[in-house]
């Protein structure tokens, strides 16, 4: 999320959701942090998608929750894709619906939309034209010469507003890391159709459940081997039934049915595309993987990962496809077969755009602080000046003042983390910490009964274990800290609960710390006899 201030008023550029990583069990969903616009929230003149992928829409209802007739603007697609969600949380939104070539003034933010080519369709750069200056942002975009819809980044408008004179370029900085060009959409058709004519029996597709122009590969092999398409998991269903209605995605008649009516057909006949619970695949593979999904994998199926496999997440990428290859199934992926390309753009064409809009600053967006460095570095090596460029992570304020960006100063911008119902609040840093030694250590909780008139303890103390292998040794071990605490805490006479409480947790951690490498979350629950 972006968000872009001139004469008191705010336009904000994107408003997407992260999804957790295996440090944040138990989360859903990770939004921006809304405080900086909360108090401000009546001067937001408008929301501006630039394309109806997770990390740039996901967010806005969240948003909305803040102020429901904030007006939202995008490309057909991205409206509808963004309102089919919105819909699910009840809301009912204010849309602009827009496209490449329009302008449009949203306050004293006047702005223009330009086509963008990315691994979904209907992307859109906009120029934003202040007095304060113009920012061309591309969002999410590469430049295929041959995508499958044929609609190509607006090289010619990039160009013109590099005339004109952009006075800040924020450009996608995902694979500035990455030399050369993206590979076009097309290169994959041949592996595709390679996997449709070597699979002896079903073919499971797992992808974003935005990947229209992917999904279009898989259903237009699938209508040249004769195989039947379905689609399972709520988004799939819905995001590709919103595709097809706006002529996004052609489907030739019968070709899709209804995942019950695959049943009735001979294994070689039938395609599954399908994704995770958030429209992600991995989730879903990893269910099928450990035999929790509908989809049973079975001997002779191909899996076929026509998605990123999702860096940094490598571990439990290979975890998936070792426990799907052991239930008997093919599994193709990126890795062994060219089923894939990038949506973004490579350090050729960054470096392409750098000098087509000459800017006089530059702003890398979209990526990890490692692939902002490299997009910048590249900007630089086209001639902007080093002072120029500006690589900032989130909540760094910059300001553009007579053609001059600087950074100026920051703003709050935390995690926000949404755990089930809970928006913030219960899923804090703490809280995750606890999941992570739960579920790698276990619980113990150690009950006392204490006489209050004594001071002495009832009976002995007992152990109570999840997750945790407790043996005699180890019983008569924690014991024998809790005596020792207790006959050296007995010089001051403890009798009081929560003081007794603290002493057997503290005893059990230290002796544990001492004997175990791994301990525990501990809990200590002492009750009046
Ligand atoms: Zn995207």
């Amino acid at each position: 999320m972006t968000v872009f201030e001139h004469k008191g008023k705010l336009l904000i550029v994107d408003c997407g959701v992260l999804f957790p990583e295996e440090t944040q069990p138990g989360v859903n969903v990770i939004l921006p942090d809304f405080s900086y616009i909360r108090g401000r929230i009546q001067d937001v003149v408008a929301v501006v998608l630039t394309h109806g992928h997770e990390d740039h829409i996901g967010g806005v209802p969240y948003l909305l929750r803040e102020r429901a007739d904030i007006p939202v603007v995008g490309s057909e697609l991205t409206l509808a894709f963004v309102s089919a969600k919105l819909e699910e949380h009840r809301i009912t939104p204010k849309l602009q619906q827009v496209k490449e070539g329009q302008r449009r003034s949203f306050g004293p933010f006047d702005l223009e939309f330009l086509a963008v080519n990315h691994s979904i369709p209907d992307g859109l750069a906009v120029a934003i034209r202040t007095e304060a200056g113009l920012v061309l942002a591309t969002g999410d975009f590469k430049m295929d010469q041959f995508p499958l819809d044929n609609r190509l980044t607006d090289l010619p408008g990039f160009a013109r507003l590099g005339e004109e004179g952009v006075d800040l370029f924020m450009t996608d900085s995902t694979n500035a890391e990455v030399p050369g060009f993206t590979m076009t959409e097309e290169d994959i058709r041949p592996a595709i159709d390679s996997v449709f004519r070597t699979a002896p029996r079903r073919i499971i597709v797992s992808s974003f459940a935005s990947h229209v122009h992917r999904i279009q590969q898989v259903i237009d092999a699938s209508a040249r081997h004769n195989r039947k398409v379905a689609f399972v998991g709520r988004s799939m269903v819905r995001n590709m039934a919103i595709a097809e209605k706006l002529g996004f995605l052609h489907v030739p008649k019968g070709l899709v049915v209804d995942v019950k009516a695959l049943e009735r057909m001979k294994d070689s006949q039938v395609t599954l595309i399908c994704t995770g619970s958030q429209g992600e695949p991995m989730a879903a593979l990893s269910r099928m993987a450990n035999r929790e999904h509908t989809i049973k994998i079975g001997e002779g199926d191909t899996v076929l990962l026509a998605s990123s496999l999702i860096p940094g997440n490598e571990n439990s990428i290979y975890r998936v496809i070792n426990g799907l290859t052991r239930w008997g199934a093919n599994v193709v992926h990126k890795g062994n077969a060219k089923v894939h390309v990038s949506g973004h753009a490579s350090a050729g064409e960054l470096v392409y755009c750098y000098n087509l809009v000459k800017p006089k600053n530059v702003m890398p967006i979209h990526g990890e602080w490692r692939h902002l460095k490299a997009n910048a570095d590249l900007a630089i090596r086209t001639g902007v000046p080093e002072a120029q460029v500006l690589v900032v992570e989130d909540g760094v304020v910059v300001d553009l003042v007579d053609g001059v960006a600087k950074i100026v100063g920051r703003v709050p911008a935390e995690i926000v983390l949404v755990d089930g119902m809970t928006v913030g609040g219960v899923a804090s840093e703490e809280a995750l910490a606890d999941r992570v030694q739960l579920s790698n250590d276990g619980a113990v909780t150690i009950l006392g009964i204490l006489d209050t008139r004594t001071g002495a303890l009832v009976e002995p103390v007992e152990f109570i274990a999840r997750g945790f292998v407790q043996d005699n040794a180890w019983i008569q071990g924690a014991t024998k800290s809790i005596d020792d605490a207790l006959r050296a805490a007995n010089k001051v006479k403890i009798v009081d609960g929560p003081e007794l409480e603290e002493l057997f947790t503290q005893s059990v951690t230290r002796w544990m710390q001492r004997k175990y490498r791994r301990i525990p979350v501990i809990t200590s629950v002492v009750v009046d006899a």
